[in-house]
């Protein structure tokens, strides 16, 4: 049976042409960049030609772009690094409902600390309203975390005005722009970005690298103490290997973007229409325009997304649920509450995220299990026995 991976918002694998650059440096290229003999002077190269490469796709300069282990690791810098450094002038952020863990849980540690955190809800979209978003900002206000692109839904928010808020209000922007990196254009000039997010396994390149690009002339308090790596800003050895890559990934995202988003967003916009033409009780969840080219999700009423994802996996689909119960929980996800889902819709959430490998027929194929799998649990269900019985 032929597997259909339909959940690039979870991973990606990595683009042979990024392998390939990478291979070099574990073996033959092998040096410590801070060595002065020539291996060591071929490293240093590379990871200069991937910093520039990366701040070219994002419109920053070569000197504000760090590389870390991970989005995770990326969020937690920007954050944290801001409320240390910037802690004279106050401890308060804003953020949104739905963001990532890697930063709900960093605003969550850092109000241990005795910071102060809005959490801004989104409307039922999933997008931060704006004069919400200006009423919350306060004189001890240091920064403004808001995703550029929602994980789960896809929704996209209002960044170009974030940012501008921001600016005009004397408080530093992050964006978490994991998602949407190589599906919609970034420039951090033109979008008032102060820190930005990557990560590389989400765009083709390796797991374990992230980017984080600060503004010039920002202040971050450190995570990582050591070595004078990164301009001493975040110490040990660079991963060559992974740098390079993600220098490539990065690259080769906003090489073909328009063309590639344009093809995403028709398969896209195929399965939301065919899916909501052929299945009853059912709700696209997130912006119905405004949203990824590639992330489609909805939920299917009276019905587990659990059990979902196991028939789908059965018939060779890989897909993702939004609800958390996939990573051993029982809570329904943050992101479908915070929109406004009642716990049973956001129980039962099916989220499709297309890539490079995806095609009509796939959506196609999708199209004709997905009908019949809901309608059989449909069947086995109490809940939607006992709606039949009201009807
Ligand atoms: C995947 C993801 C992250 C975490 O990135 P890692 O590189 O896996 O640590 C952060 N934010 C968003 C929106 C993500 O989708």
């Amino acid at each position: 049976m032929k597997r259909i991976y339909l959940d690039y918002a979870a991973t990606s694998p990595t683009k042979k042409s990024v392998l390939e650059a990478m291979i070099p440096y574990f073996t033959q290229d092998f040096g410590n960049p801070s060595s002065i003999y020539e291996s060591a002077r071929k490293s240093k190269i590379a990871v200069d030609e991937a910093r520039k490469k990366v701040a070219k796709s994002i419109g920053a300069d070569t000197g504000e772009i760090y590389f870390t282990s991970g989005g995770t690791e990326s969020d937690n810098w920007a954050i944290k690094g801001i409320a240390e450094a910037y802690q004279q002038k106050g401890k308060h952020i804003i953020t949104s409902q739905i963001e990532h863990h890697a930063v709900l849980n960093t605003c969550e540690y850092l109000e241990k600390k005795g910071y102060k955190v809005t959490y801004l809800p989104v409307d039922s979209y999933g997008q931060v309203n704006l004069d919400e978003l200006k009423n919350a900002i306060q004189s001890d206000t240091i920064l403004i975390s808001i995703m550029t692109a929602n994980n789960e839904i896809g929704t996209l928010q209002k960044v170009n005005e974030i940012g501008q808020i921001a600016r005009e209000n004397n408080v530093f922007f992050h964006t978490d722009a994991v998602q949407a990196i190589g599906q919609i254009p970034i420039d951090v000039k033109k979008m008032s970005i102060d820190l930005l997010t990557l990560s590389g396994h989400k765009i083709y390149g390796p797991k374990g690298m992230g980017i984080l690009f600060i503004r010039k002339g920002i202040r971050l308090g450190s995570l990582i103490h050591g070595g004078a790596q990164e301009k001493r800003r975040r110490a040990g050895t660079e991963n060559v290997p992974g740098i390079v890559g993600i220098g490539e990934a990065t690259a080769l995202s906003s090489l073909n973007l328009e063309k590639e988003a344009k093809r995403l967003t028709g398969l896209r916009d195929k399965l939301i229409k065919g899916v909501l033409d052929s299945i009853p009780y059912t709700k696209l969840n997130g912006h119905p325009i405004e949203r990824l080219p590639n992330n489609a999700n909805f939920s299917f009423q009276f019905i587990e997304g659990e059990s979902l994802l196991i028939m789908l996996d059965m018939k060779g689909f890989s897909a993702s649920s939004g609800s958390a119960c996939t990573s051993g929980s029982l809570d329904p996800s943050h992101v479908l509450l915070g929109i406004g889902l009642p716990h049973e819709m956001a129980h039962g959430s099916l989220r499709v995220t297309l890539g490079e490998q995806s095609t009509e027929e796939d959506i196609e194929h999708l199209l004709e299990v997905l009908p019949d799998i809901v309608s059989r649990l449909r069947e086995m269900s109490p809940l939607y026995e006992d709606f039949m019985k009201q009807k």
